[in-house]
């Protein structure tokens, strides 16, 4: 069965493509129309909206195995494609943690038949206990596609150098949560005047840019490729643009928060506005723009962080870190264009094309023969982010009532779908 979504705009940065045409699919694959439009075929009306490459998110957290009171696979995947993802990666701090090939299988078992594709994070260290290093050839064999301690730092430079060069001879990539620890331990946000001002305890630049700089000299060391998660600040990116420079294969991400939002948004204790690494200043959300639109940062993804609300609804030095992200990403990132920072192609390279490059994944592409994971998006679609209209088990939002503009409207997953909008009360 044919399926066609008609006339809408195909924002395909892979081929350089953006133009008013039918896009056609067939057996899970975008195909090059045929002249006549089959009598069986599926249609869908998309004029007014984008058909782009589906969506990546490269951070998630889905919590399972093992946390599931706070997200599973299947509530994690059912958020990723209302926010318009037809596929997330996700991070091994799950209990047990994802160190090996047994959990890795189980995560990809769960996840079949969900609505977004899963790609399992293996951990560099088994049990994230940043002493030994994981089974990397086990869990790739299995279906990881990078390895990371996500949410803990790699305390020890030697093991990070010999996981990089692990992770290399089985062409993973390794992703770095950049923290120095005895810097940042006992601190919940940006440390500067609204710390002080709060009388909370801060967490300096420098506990991100110390940590993103060894990993840059690391990969020098051993030629490795390195992604550096959840930059937040100027000096970071400072060492990010230099290393790309000399042509080491360092790649970056950001999270929405980092270009929405400041420490400011701390004023008042929300809970809401805490994560690691913490909101910054207006001058670092400025640097995160720049470098958005000019190739520092590879990626935009959430670090989709799910909890109870019983984590969250705590005082703030003692409140769990993370915020949900699945369901606001795409409308926050929308924005950038909206702004006239980066344009449409750009915007996709960052949500789609990238991170697949990245993670070695299918997607990323809407050339004919390519997997026909499809996001359709309705640019002008505006409404207010409501945590009780979210498929997320996480409600932990700092946007929470914001007017939002730019809505994913449907989702395929190899040319089936997967998320239509219409079928909610949204
Ligand atoms: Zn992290």
């Amino acid at each position: 069965m044919i399926t066609i979504l008609q006339g809408g705009r195909i924002i395909d940065p892979s081929t350089s493509r953006d133009e008013f045409a039918d896009l056609w699919m067939e057996n899970g694959v975008v195909i090059a129309p045929g002249t006549d439009v089959p009598e069986e075929a599926r249609i869908y009306d998309v004029k007014g909206k984008w058909v782009l490459p589906g969506l990546i998110d490269m951070h998630v957290h889905l919590r399972d195995p093992g946390l599931e009171y706070k997200e599973n696979i299947r509530t994690g995947t059912d958020a990723a494609a209302a926010g318009g993802f037809t596929a997330v990666a996700c991070m091994p701090n799950t209990d047990p943690v994802n160190d090996n090939s047994s959990v890795t299988r189980y995560i990809l078992e769960k996840s079949g038949g969900c609505n977004a594709r899963v790609y399992p994070v293996g951990a560099i260290s088994k049990g994230l206990a940043g002493e030994s290093l994981a089974e990397y050839a086990e869990m790739k064999a299995a279906g990881a596609v990078a390895v990371t301690d996500d949410g803990m730092p790699v305390i020890s430079s030697q093991l990070m150098r010999r996981a990089m060069e692990y992770a290399s001879s089985h062409e993973l990539l390794v992703i770095s949560h950049c923290e120095e620890y005895s810097l940042s331990r006992n601190g919940c946000m940006n440390e500067g005047v609204v710390s002080t001002r709060l009388g909370l305890k801060g967490i300096p630049v420098a506990a991100e840019i110390i940590m993103v700089q060894r990993e840059i000299a690391l990969a020098e060391l051993t030629g490795a490729s390195v992604h550096i998660s959840h930059v937040s600040c100027r000096g970071s990116l400072e060492a990010i643009r230099i290393a790309k420079q000399k042509g080491l294969r360092v790649s970056a991400e950001t999270a929405p928060h980092y270009f929405t939002l400041t420490e400011e948004a701390v004023t008042g204790y929300d809970t809401n506005a805490r994560m690691y690494p913490p909101l910054r200043t207006e001058d670092d959300r400025q640097a995160i723009r720049e470098a958005l639109a000019d190739g520092t940062l590879d990626a935009i993804a959430t670090d989709h962080a799910p909890h109870n609300i019983v984590e969250k609804e705590v005082e703030f030095d003692s409140a769990a870190n993370g915020i949900v992200g699945l369901e606001s990403s795409l409308a926050l990132s929308m924005q950038l264009v909206r702004d006239g920072l980066i344009d449409e192609a750009r915007l996709i390279e960052l949500m789609s094309c990238n991170p697949a490059k990245l993670l070695s994944v299918a997607g990323g592409t809407l050339r004919d023969g390519a997997v026909a994971d499809i996001t359709v998006i309705d640019p002008e679609c505006e409404y207010t982010f409501e945590l009780d209209k979210t498929l997320s088990r996480g409600k932990n939002s700092p946007f929470a009532g914001w007017n939002l503009q730019g809505a994913a409207v449907l989702t395929f997953l190899a040319g089936e779908k997967r998320f239509d909008r219409s079928e909610f009360d949204w």
